[in-house]
């Protein structure tokens, strides 16, 4: 099947034949035709797939009549992160380029007035993450009772950070009549429940199941004794990679990834770091020093980096084993893709076994060692000893990183002391707006992206005086 086939305008077609493609995607060729006819569609998809485009093609055909009116968007496209709304109005640049139409973004971390400006233009196509959304509502300086097209892309990212109830309420906050394109790589229960209360009659689509990784990739682990070992283990790996060209690499915490960029920056490599603490303006700037090639690494988290299109890089490395199996699916997905080979390589600690079984599990094979398995490692000959402060304190990697030190007991409190459920959103799309709405944020907790609990006082650390014995004078005769 080709483009021409789908039912599409003529100004859409000449814009995708600009963009170079000649053949639509499994979930293009299904999607777009319904969509054109007015049909709720239900996508089961991951990014990678040419989703953006099976609901941004038919978006703009159906924009090509009709008008926007002031403070009343046409369209509206939810997504879970800034990253990924602005790469979806990066797509409607591209494939909208025939049209004259009002694209906003609606993103935490910019100022509410150019958006507000752009809103009171009169929006065709509003792409919003959920909490700035539902704040600039919550202000009057929105309405959604014009609204013809609802998309909700990444769902199931949408429930992991707690975005669930915003969307609920959006749902009932735009009219009963729109259509609704739905997409998301996975369905839990509370996904399905989404779907069987707003969406009608949809297409269901489904184009590759979310627990199939691509055969162009080649999955290795790397059995490691623990934290301050992989930042060693890492750099060897990095420097052995063979057709190396540049790397995203994968921490489950905020934390770590502020710690392991430095600590590869101080190694004299080039890297970059995406996590949701940053503001916009860093976070754009890392990502496209990655894109244009400044940096050859970028170390993220998961929420950062879930769904990002960057159609080139060669190794994905799991510093850390994601504590969800499908974020496994997800951040190796990252590489080998459209055709090209990729390598994902999973740095494993002890600890991780059980994580390790349930991703074999889900994506139904065992991953093969590199070098030695866990049973097989060694005993760890060092391991520096102020690998405890490091965890704790960003600023322990270059203090700390000078210092000798042996002792790997200190790893173990660091895993003990590590919290299994918290608090779920990294709150990278959410502005600091108090909850409105029944708030189930941490209904399904991560693990991902936390800090830890707060250290109070000196931590695990006793300073070595407090140890000291205490030695007493005898009293003086009528001292008390
Ligand atoms: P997405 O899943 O929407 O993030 O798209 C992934 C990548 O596939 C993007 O870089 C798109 O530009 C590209 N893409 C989308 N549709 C097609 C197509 N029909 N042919 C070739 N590449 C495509």
């Amino acid at each position: 099947m080709n483009f021409n086939e789908l039912g599409l305008s003529q100004k859409v077609l000449a814009a995708v034949e600009a963009s170079g493609y000649t053949q639509p995607t499994p979930i293009q060729e299904q999607a777009i035709p319904p969509a054109l006819q007015g049909r709720d569609i239900l996508g089961i998809a991951q990014t990678g797939t040419g989703k953006t485009a099976a609901f941004t093609l038919p978006m703009l055909c159906r924009l090509e009549q009709g008008r926007a009116r002031a403070r009343m968007p046409r369209t509206l496209i939810l997504e879970p992160t800034r990253e990924l709304a602005a790469q979806v109005e990066a797509s409607f640049a591209k494939y909208g380029a025939n049209h004259k139409l009002n694209v906003t973004l609606l993103i935490g971390g910019v100022s509410f007035g150019d958006q507000e400006a752009k809103i009171m233009r009169g929006a065709d196509v509003l792409i919003a993450t959920p909490g700035r959304l539902l704040d600039f509502f919550d202000r009057g300086k929105l309405l959604l009772t014009n609204i013809e097209i609802l998309v909700i892309d990444e769902a199931d990212r949408m429930l992991d950070m707690g975005f669930i109830p915003d969307i609920e309420r959006i749902c009932k906050l735009v009219p009963f009549t729109r259509q609704t394109l739905f997409f998301s790589a996975t369905m839990p229960p509370e996904i399905t429940r989404l779907t069987e209360a707003f969406l009608h009659n949809p297409v269901r689509i489904e184009v590759a199941r979310a627990s199939s990784t691509a055969s162009t990739i080649r999955q290795v682990l790397v059995a490691s004794h623990g934290h301050a070992e992989k930042r060693d283990t890492l750099r060897r790996l990095i420097r052995d990679a063979d057709n190396f060209k540049n790397a995203i690499i994968f921490c489950n915490r905020k934390r770590d990834v502020a710690i392991l960029h430095r600590s590869l920056d101080k190694h004299g490599f080039s890297a970059g770091a995406l996590h949701g603490d940053m503001d916009q303006l860093a976070r754009m700037a890392s990502l496209d020093a990655f894109k244009n090639g400044d940096v050859s690494l970028l170390v993220c988290s998961d929420v950062a980096a879930r769904g990002l299109d960057i159609p080139d890089v060669s190794h994905v490395f799991n510093f850390d084993v994601p504590t969800h199996c499908e974020d496994y699916v997800h951040r190796i997905g990252r590489t080998g893709r459209a055709g090209r080979s990729g390598t994902s390589i999973t740095l494993v600690t002890g600890e991780d076994r059980k994580y390790l079984d349930q991703i074999e599990t889900l994506i139904g094979k065992k991953i093969e060692w590199e070098g030695p398995g866990l049973d097989e490692l060694p005993p760890a000959l060092e391991t520096p000893r102020h690998s405890l402060r490091r965890e704790r304190t960003p600023r322990g990697e270059r203090a700390g990183g000078r210092r000798p030190a042996p002792s790997a007991e200190h790893e173990a409190p660091v895993a003990a002391t590590r919290p299994r459920a918290r608090k779920a959103a990294e709150l990278d799309a959410r502005p600091s707006r108090p909850p409105t709405y029944g708030d189930r944020r941490d209904r399904r907790p991560r693990v991902h992206e936390d800090d830890g609990p707060p250290v109070i006082g000196l931590g695990d650390h006793i300073p070595s005086f407090l140890l000291r014995p205490v030695v007493l004078k005898p009293a003086k005769v009528g001292e008390e």
